[in-house]
Order: C-alpha cells, then structure tokens, then sequence
C-alpha cells in the first residue's frame, strides 16, 4: 500500500465509523482468520464492525474468538442487507472480485455506496476498491492483516485474540509453512504471533485434529478413487455426491485431500472433482508443483481462477465428462508438464 493510501486510511479510521468487513464464499481459515483478526483490530477504535459472510464455513474453524459474531448473507439476508446498507466502510478480504462472495452477495456489494478497501493475495484483481492492498507474493491475506495493522503504527495493539485469528490463516493457506509463499517474513510474523498470545499447538489442534470416523473413511474413499496419468505427470481424485452421502459429508470433509493427489511421488499438476448435485455443478480444485499454473488452467477451462500452485473452478457438466475434459487439455500443457 502507498504511503499517501496508508495517511489517507488512517484518518479514515480516526473516528468511530459503521463497518462490514467481507470474505470470499465458502470461507477457509485464512477468510475468517482475516476478517476476525481484522474486526478485533478495529473495536480498539470504537467502530462499529461486523463481519459479514456470503455462507457457511467448515466447523474445524468454529471456535476462532470472535467466529460467533459472523452473519451470514445466504441464511441472515435482511440483517446482512442492512449492515451493508448502512456501512460507511466495506473491507473485501482474501479475494479479488466481488463475484467471489457468490452471486446475490457480489451484486448487493456492487451497489453498495460504502467507501471499499480491499486486502488480498490473489492475482489479477478488479478494480472496485478505493484502496487496494494487493500483493501476490504475499502467503496470505492474513500476513497482509498484520501488514496492515503494522503501517498504520499500531502493531503494539496485536492482542491474543488477533494473533490467533492471524496465526490461522497463515498456518491453514501456507500448508503449515511448507508452502513456497512461505517467507523468512512470514516465519518473523509467526513469532511475533505467538509472542502476542497465539498458542501454536492449540491452534493446530482445532484445526486439523477434529476429524470425524465418517471424514477420515470418506479420506480413504477418495484415495482409493485417485487416478495417475504419469506420461503426464498428473494425479487426480473423484468424489460423487453417492460417496459424499455414503460418508454424510459436512462442509470442510474435502478440505486438502486433493494435496494426497499431489503428494504422488513426480507429480506436477493434481485436481479433485467433488460433485455437488444441489448446486448442479462438479467443484474442482487444482494443485501444482513449480511454475505450472493452475490459475491460469481454471480460468481458461474451468471458469476458475486463484493462484500457481492453487486454484480452484467448476464444471456444469457431469462428473465423467468432467474428468474427460480435464484430460483431454493435458496434452496442450505437454511441455509445462513433462
Ligand atoms: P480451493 O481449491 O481450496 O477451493 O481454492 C484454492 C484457491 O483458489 C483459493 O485461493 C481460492 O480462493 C481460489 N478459488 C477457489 N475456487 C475459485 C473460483 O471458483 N474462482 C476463483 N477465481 N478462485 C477460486
Ligand atoms: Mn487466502
């Protein structure tokens, strides 16, 4: 953020105002990470501020301090409609185009007369914000939180509650730091967390060690349905809405099992297919090792986007024609691949 922006914002937050503070839909860690870490930041200045969700998120994030506040759009719509309605400040986190929070939410924020401030990591953003705090390189939007908090002078107000709701985000989007947008930065904002109160251990705890039999089975489900195209260095699993019910799915069961996909030994490129009758549509995520870029495949093929190593889209056609076509488009990414 420039400087100029960074004065500008600062004077903008020198007295109490009404503010929404949005993430992505389906929300991961680093959405409601982001979004609560910045929340408590701002209730050290008086402001008025809510954290408003398209929809739901997976329970595993269910106890991050502050979470019970959230009001979701899809299931709250006329009391998300009023926050938004009277909000003088719209903070967009962790995406980068207001289609992101689903369609009836992207329009209501698209009409929205609050004054907009976007923080976010992924590329090529639109241009709706009056202030843009958008940087690719960054681990993930959480860092950027405590960025933000940092240039406006105030890192000294990081409490425990915002350190752990920071710490999250950074921990679920670097792959608990093994990612390669994890920076000797990201680890020096790490520490400074825990120094402020986060509790590493408690926090990996909630997250990734509540599993239920029925997740951990539809695991070894998905698993057995991974498939390898080794001429091409991918890997690839399929989960139908059959295998979902069979292991009553709860939203968050999918979350990283395309990374066992990836974890094939020379693998370049993974994908899960992951049908979802309801909404008529097969879900896909995609995953890459190096300068293959998955942001670019799922915006030229599957109405998708996100970053080069992680991306995400979706197909309106079956499960099988799904899978057809994502190999089909192999052979054009030979040389990337191979
Ligand atoms: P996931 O595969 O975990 O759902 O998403 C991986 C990354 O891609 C995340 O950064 C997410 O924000 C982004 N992403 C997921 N789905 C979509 C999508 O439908 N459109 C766009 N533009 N990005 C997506
Ligand atoms: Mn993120």
């Amino acid at each position: 953020m420039k400087t100029q922006d960074i004065t500008e914002v600062k004077a903008l937050l020198s007295a109490p105002k009404k503010i929404v503070i949005v993430p992505h839909r389906n929300p991961d860690g680093d959405a409601i990470g982001s979004t609560l870490g910045l929340m408590h930041y701002l209730k050290h200045y008086n402001h008025d501020v809510t954290v408003v969700a398209p929809n739901d998120y997976p329970h595993f994030l269910k106890w991050i301090p502050g979470e019970s506040t959230i009001v979701k759009f899809d299931t709250q719509r006329k009391t998300s409609e009023e926050l938004i309605k009277n909000a003088d400040i719209l903070f967009t986190l962790d995406f980068n185009a207001l289609h992101r929070t689903g369609h009836d939410m992207g329009d209501f924020l698209k009409h929205s007369d609050a004054l907009k401030i976007m923080i976010d990591h992924h590329q090529a953003p639109d241009d709706y914000a009056k202030y843009m705090y958008s940087d690719v390189t960054m681990s993930s939007t959480c860092e950027m939180v405590y960025n933000f908090i940092e240039m406006l002078g105030d890192a000294n107000k990081i409490s425990a509650d915002i350190a752990t709701c920071i710490y999250v985000g950074i921990m679920t989007d670097t792959g608990s730091f093994r990612f390669s947008s994890t920076t000797n930065r990201t680890h020096q904002v790490i520490a400074s967390l825990i120094e402020k109160g986060a509790n590493n251990t408690e926090i990996y705890n909630q997250v990734y060690d509540t599993n239920s039999i029925n997740r951990l089975q539809l695991l070894g489900r998905a698993l057995q349905n991974l498939k390898v195209v080794p001429e091409y260095n991918t890997a690839y699993i399929t989960l139908s809405q059959a295998e979902l019910d069979e292991f009553n799915f709860k939203k968050g069961d999918t979350e990283a099992v395309v990374d066992y996909a990836l974890s094939v030994k020379n693998t370049i490129l993974a994908a899960i297919f992951i049908e979802n009758t309801q909404e008529g549509i097969i879900k896909i995520s995609l995953r890459s090792k190096g300068d293959f870029s998955v942001n670019e495949l799922s915006r030229n093929y599957f109405n998708g986007g996100g970053h080069t190593n992680a991306a995400g889209g979706r197909s309106e056609s079956s499960l099988d024609d799904t899978v057809e076509k994502f190999i089909t488009i192999l052979p054009q990414y030979k040389s990337l691949l191979t």
